[in-house]
């Protein structure tokens, strides 16, 4: 695979998207050169943007004839440096293949072009009487093709499971050329693989997701949402434990430390909710018909070691309660590049493991700050470091090592990217590797997509 992309290649990408969707002028590719969190920073000869699934087809076809890399760029809200070209390739961005194609409003399904926000699918859902069962913060930029490509999790996990749990099927590119179509995908279809399901989760190695069909979830008109203070973090996992086996509405569950709190606070120029800012702070929703807010507040009644709770059932307010957690990415981003580690483990090991890689983090970078908050229904911390040189591994070396010996993972939602490609086998193994490597080798058989990314 080569980087370079001679006047030739230039001019046949031309003229399978037109002139205004080549790009190379510095000022309008850089902004693909670099991820959200500003950590991740490459190069590009050029950007292309075809729009519709034959140009797609066209442009991968070309890059596999002519040897050139090319890495899938979606909202380009990745945590992980999947989609910017940290070796030099093609950006392909597929933000021009947006678009709702079809709400079917007696089934429950939506099918939308990969380009389309996932702002739009929950919109598009909402008109129809329906709802999205995914959602997190970047929602306005994030694209379906992208989350598809991650198997983006976020708030709702608890309830409604990742992204593979909606995808019905998918429509892509392979890397071979080819295009799979698998958009008509039955709810009841034991016929063959489940090549969607393979698809999502695959970061760009397989295939250019171009359109997904989606389940969507019954729309749940009342909501309430509580914040809850607790003194540690095994305190919140017992109390998350105890509220999904009461509330089956139970929708969100997340948690962070007061070191977070008070942060966010700073950042909105907010006082935290909960003063003083208790060890652990606790958000939890739920949703349903009706009720929701008594439900709620019997519920919360019944945990032990409750410090101090809020609770909220209108919209403006369950909004201020929220707005603390979704904005703790972008308080964390203000303090600079950092190294956003993205973990799973046992429900019964969060509350250690958290302790202990607070010590790790010190001892690999003494200079550097730890924050961690996460989905807690899913046992998913998210730990970020800032402090440290973007391309300074240590401190993913220690974080990553103790999710292990916990017998966590070490991608939880965001992927493995560029980011965690060294850890990938250690966790996995060698027969899943080698399986992975056949699978791409079958799909990608030029090794066009994402060369960089995963494997
Ligand atoms: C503030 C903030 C909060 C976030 N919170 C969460 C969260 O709670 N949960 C969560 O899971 N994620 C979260 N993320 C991460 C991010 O939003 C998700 O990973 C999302 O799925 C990425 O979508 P995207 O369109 O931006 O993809 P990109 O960043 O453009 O790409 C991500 C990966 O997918 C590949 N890709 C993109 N489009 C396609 C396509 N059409 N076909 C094949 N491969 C493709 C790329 O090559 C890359 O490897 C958050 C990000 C931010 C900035």
């Amino acid at each position: 695979m080569t980087t370079s992309v001679s006047a030739v290649t230039r001019r046949e990408l031309v003229a399978i998207v037109g002139d205004d969707h080549v790009l190379t002028d510095r000022d309008l590719t850089a902004g693909y050169e670099v991820d959200w969190t500003g950590r991740f920073r490459g190069s590009t000869p050029l950007v292309v943007r075809p729009g519709s699934t034959a140009e797609v087809a066209a442009v991968v076809q070309l890059c596999a004839r002519r040897s050139v890399a090319l890495v899938l760029q979606g909202g380009n809200t990745g945590l992980v440096g999947g989609s910017v070209p940290l070796a030099g390739e093609v950006v392909l961005s597929t933000r021009r293949l947006s678009g709702v194609v079809d709400v079917d409003a007696d089934a429950g399904r939506l099918t939308a072009g990969s380009g389309t926000t996932i702002a739009a699918v929950q919109t598009a859902a909402r008109d129809a009487g329906w709802a999205y069962g995914v959602d997190w913060a970047a929602r306005g930029s994030a694209t379906l093709g992208g989350s598809v490509a991650t198997n983006a999790g976020g708030l709702r996990v608890v309830r409604y499971g990742s992204t593979r749990a909606q995808v019905l099927g998918v429509e892509a590119v392979l890397g071979s050329g080819a295009v799979l179509d698998d958009l008509g995908r039955l709810d009841k279809d034991a016929t063959g693989f489940d090549l969607s399901g393979l698809l999502c989760g695959s970061e760009g190695t397989l295939g250019v997701i171009t359109a997904a069909r989606l389940r969507l979830v019954p729309h749940q008109p009342d909501r309430a949402v509580t914040v809850v203070g607790l003194r540690s973090l095994e305190a919140a996992v017992a109390a998350v434990g105890q509220l999904r086996r009461v509330l089956p509405g139970l929708e969100a569950a997340e948690a962070y430390r007061a070191a977070e709190s008070e942060l966010v606070a700073r950042h909105l120029d907010v006082a935290p909710i909960l003063r003083p800012a208790p060890p652990i702070t606790l958000v939890v929703e739920c949703a349903g018909s009706g009720g929701q807010a008594d439900l709620l507040a019997s519920a919360v009644d019944s945990l032990d070691d409750v410090i101090d709770a809020v609770i909220a059932d209108d919209g403006p307010r369950r909004a201020s309660l929220w707005r603390h957690r979704e904005a703790l990415t972008e308080a964390i981003a203000t303090l600079g590049p950092h190294h956003k580690l993205d973990v799973s483990l046992p429900v019964g090991a969060l509350g250690q493991f958290a302790e202990e890689v607070v010590m790790r983090v010190k001892v690999a970078a003494p200079q550097s700050a730890t924050w961690i908050f996460g989905h807690l229904g899913d046992g998913n911390l998210h730990v970020n470091v800032t402090g440290v040189a973007p391309d300074d591994d240590a401190v993913d070396d220690a974080v990553l090592s103790l999710v292990l010996d916990h017998r966590g993972s070490i991608s939880a939602e965001h992927g493995v990217g560029a980011a965690k490609r060294a850890w990938v086998a250690r966790q996995r193994g060698p027969t899943a590797m080698g399986a992975m490597r056949a699978i791409k080798g079958a799909l990608d058989p030029h090794g066009v997509l994402n060369p960089n990314v995963l494997l």
